[in-house]
């Protein structure tokens, strides 16, 4: 049994998803405690809790202890099983961080799978589907994942009810990755999306984002609106929000993104984001500040060493350093300081469905 302390790092649900998810893929027993420690609402919230029972599901694991704020439980992995499954968040909870602890696990099951799950689709703190959708599965696909994501239908705090649905097909080894050079920028796309608001909501953030990254940087800019006439909106609650990323030419793709809110003009959020890409591109480094946290597993299990910049070393990635390190074994040098652009070094450990413990 894996002993992990969730107050480690920044102590949030980050922890628990990449201990778990570890746990699952190597079939190692964990025992996590003081879940969320760092949060002002410690323990399982909804998000947290449904996905630790829909990994227990996927993988036929034993779960003790898990409960609405609990901030203790064991997850002891069984097989990682085919199929097709369904994760109601109830909340507006974050669909996309359901998916962070179950898409490594399901990349070693015993064949496709297929999981749609009801939630929240845009939210803070959590990667926003368009994210996910064009800058984490595009580099994981280069690694080997064979996986695609689609937005059925957004969902926004405080309503949720958003739709997204995943579609996983197993492999046998992650490929190792280099993601050194951010290289020359080809060009900066991007999603704008506003729903039961007014369709000029999501063009006037696109229109901001798109001249305040024309005035720096020497790239076409190309952001689409996603908007609906309100009388036919199929969405729950309102709510905006821009998703961009720059693609270049060594293959690096470098994304960020920023929400409306209340009261929040949308040249505020359009503005936001690019400003936010624009800084992290000047750093030179070939990951955003996101995507090197979530990378970490992949590499660990990964055949083979990889080499990635980032345009700042997060305490996420920190933390999922630690994480590997003791769950795999894996051996990892990191280059910079907290909060400054910094170089990672992993030798992953290979893995393969038949070395599962
Ligand atoms: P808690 O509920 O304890 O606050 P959490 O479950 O929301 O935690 P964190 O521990 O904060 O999760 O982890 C958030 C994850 O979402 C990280 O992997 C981070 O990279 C990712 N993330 C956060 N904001 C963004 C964003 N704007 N774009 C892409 N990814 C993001």
């Amino acid at each position: 049994m894996i002993e992990i302390d969730g107050s480690m790092g920044e102590g949030g649900g980050a922890v628990l998803r990449t201990a778990l998810a570890l746990g699952a893929v190597s079939g190692q027993p964990i025992h996590i405690f003081n879940i969320r420690a760092g949060r002002d609402k410690p323990g399982l919230q909804a998000q947290h809790l449904h996905g630790v029972e829909a990994l227990a599901k996927i993988t036929g694991a034993e779960l003790r202890g898990a409960m609405l704020n609990s901030t203790e439980l064991t997850f002891i992995p069984g097989e990682i099983q085919a199929g097709r499954y369904h994760v109601d968040i109830g909340t507006a909870g974050s669909t996309t961080l359901i998916l962070q602890i179950l898409m490594p696990a399901v990349a070693f099951a015993s064949g496709p799978v297929d999981i749609e799950i009801r939630g929240g689709t845009d939210n803070p703190m959590a990667p926003p589907i368009d994210y996910l959708k064009n800058v984490t599965i595009p580099i994981l696909r280069r690694m080997g994942y064979r996986g695609e994501v689609e937005c059925l239908r957004r969902g926004h705090y405080p309503r949720g009810g958003g739709i997204v649905r995943a579609k996983i097909e197993p492999v046998e080894q992650f490929k190792s990755i280099s993601l050194v050079n951010q290289g020359k920028i080809l060009r900066v796309a991007g999603v704008a999306h506003a729903v039961r608001l007014p369709p000029r909501v999501a063009t006037r953030i696109a229109h901001a984002a798109s001249l305040e990254l024309l005035k720096s940087l020497r790239a076409p800019v190309d952001i689409r609106c996603e908007s609906y006439q309100i009388e036919q909106d199929p969405h729950l609650g309102p709510g905006a929000g821009l998703t961009i990323w720059a693609e270049t030419d060594s293959g690096a793709i470098i994304g960020t993104s920023s929400l409306g809110e209340p009261g929040k003009p949308s040249e505020k959020v359009g503005r936001e984001a690019a400003l936010d890409l624009i800084v992290q591109l000047r750093t030179g480094g070939a990951c955003d500040r996101y995507l090197s946290d979530q990378l970490i597993p992949y590499l660990a299990l990964a055949e083979g060493t990889s080499e990635i910049t980032c345009t700042s070393l997060t305490s996420h990635t920190i933390t999922n350093i630690e994480l590997v390190r003791r769950i795999l074994g894996v051996d990892i040098e990191v280059f910079g300081e907290l909060g400054r652009p910094g170089k990672i070094t992993v030798t992953g450990i290979g893995f393969k469905k038949t070395d599962k413990s």
